[in-house]
């Protein structure tokens, strides 16, 4: 079994040559390490080669990660920046709120303003990415690009405590990576739509790429891949 260490070097290639391919700067694309279901000593591995954008998808789950990860490495846990990569119910955006610098799944403006609200009373700002669904899966979460999307997204970009940059969005799960690309190009073009109609938002951050697809979303502008099986193996558990 290879390591940590070996698989990190592994996807930092495979980064640098697909933004390479399509002649973009590698430096442009954020590895986001996801570590649901892994522990605070495998997050705290990966810190000590250098990972610093970590990603959970579970408040529960991530709560005493987070602080276990605090009190393993001190001060230095600062430089860590976490990503709430998961599905946000309500009753949970006050923790969201405190722990998490940037939030990918933001997808009602419901959510959006409990999540501002939060934040303020800690004198925080959240990043924050709009997830769209634009696999058409209807199991999945996700804004779809329409004109109540457009309605939702107008309140979203008014609350005070959310920095909105960016788009988020999940591929269908498919055969080959290949067959992500539409996908990851439709999010292009919604990306140019959003910046027509809000040019007051940055829409810079393109969230897309899993370990099966990452290369190909990086071919189609990703600035964050979210990473999990690729860097530190299967999951045990299911909790995904
Ligand atoms: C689990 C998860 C990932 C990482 O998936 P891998 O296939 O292990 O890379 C990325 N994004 C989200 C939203 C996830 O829940």
């Amino acid at each position: 079994m290879s390591t940590l260490a070996d698989q990190l070097s592994a996807v930092q290639a495979r980064i640098d040559a697909a933004a390479r391919r399509v002649g973009r700067d590698p430096a442009e694309v954020t590895l986001l390490a996801v570590s649901k279901t892994h522990p605070a000593e495998t997050i705290v591995e990966a810190f000590a080669l250098g990972v610093r954008h970590f990603g959970e998808n579970r408040v529960e789950e991530a709560a005493p990660k987070i602080a276990a990860v605090r009190s393993m490495l001190g001060g230095r846990s600062a430089e860590i920046v976490w990503h709430m990569i998961g599905h946000v119910q309500s009753r949970k955006a006050e923790d969201v709120a405190q722990l998490f610098e940037r939030v990918h799944s933001l997808d009602s403006a419901k959510l959006a303003r409990r999540l501002s609200r939060f934040a303020g009373e800690r004198g925080r700002v959240l990043q924050t990415l709009l997830e769209f669904n634009l696999s058409g899966e209807t199991s999945k979460q996700g804004l779809r690009s329409d004109a109540a999307a457009w309605q939702e997204v107008e309140e979203i970009i008014a609350l005070p405590h959310l920095q909105i940059d960016g788009v988020m969005t999940m591929a269908a799960v498919v055969d080959t990576p290949e067959q992500t690309r539409p996908t990851f190009r439709g999010v292009r073009v919604l990306r140019d739509e959003l910046q027509r109609r809000f040019p007051q938002c940055a829409w810079s951050q393109l969230s897309m790429g899993m370990s099966d697809d990452f290369e190909v979303a990086i071919e189609e502008g990703a600035t964050l891949v979210r990473l999990g099986r690729a860097l530190f193996g299967e999951r045990q558990s299911h909790l995904d």
